[in-house]
């Protein structure tokens, strides 16, 4: 859907989209599993710059619910996760803060966003904030135990030989210890 400011006159434009899974490419081990409904309105705001210099800029207030599968930041193993949030942004027109930066007040106004010439793709903003909306480090479970840097082995579900070959060398004196008391209290 693409949202231009001629497409927000005289009305505010509704939006109700259901975006098919596959259709975003959100990142490598991002996944939409589920139709993501995106609901909400697209506005038209005018800034008054100057007595002949307005600029126009996109409002998009709306929210968004479906679910995704993200990969554990330890095993990578498929998570998962069901999105539902809100948002507002406003977009000016690519170019119309040039003069003072856009980086600064991107910086500044984290809300602030910028359309091109042919208009706002929701498409983009909603991959943004799905991305934003994600937790910053997924895990499976609270104490995963990951993979095995040798074999890559995924030792919630084995334990590999590396792992007790690399302890036997390690703790060999405390592990004589921990047979002599597992003896003693049998
Ligand atoms: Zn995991
Ligand atoms: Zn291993």
């Amino acid at each position: 859907m693409r949202i231009t400011p001629a497409d927000l006159i005289p009305d505010p434009l509704p939006i109700a989209e259901v975006i098919q899974p596959g259709a975003i490419d959100y990142a490598p081990d991002v996944r939409q599993t589920t139709p993501l409904t995106v609901k909400g309105e697209a506005d038209r705001i005018e800034e008054h710059r100057g007595p002949k210099d307005v600029v126009e800029d996109i409002r998009i207030r709306a929210s968004f619910v479906g679910d995704f599968e993200l990969l554990c930041a330890r095993c990578l193993e498929p998570i998962s996760y069901h999105a539902d949030q809100d948002f507002d942004l406003i977009f000016r027109p690519s170019g119309v803060d040039a003069e003072m930066g856009e980086r600064a007040i991107s910086e500044a106004e984290t809300e602030i966003g910028y359309y091109e010439k042919n208009g706002l793709l929701l498409e983009d903003v909603v991959r943004e904030q799905v991305l934003l909306s994600l937790p910053d480090r997924s895990l499976c479970r609270d104490d995963c135990k990951g993979i095995c840097a040798r074999c890559g082995g995924n030792l919630n579900e084995t334990v590999c030989n590396c792992v007790e070959t690399e302890v036997d060398t390690r703790w060999a004196g405390l592990q004589g210890f921990g047979a002599a008391a597992k003896s003693e209290s049998k």
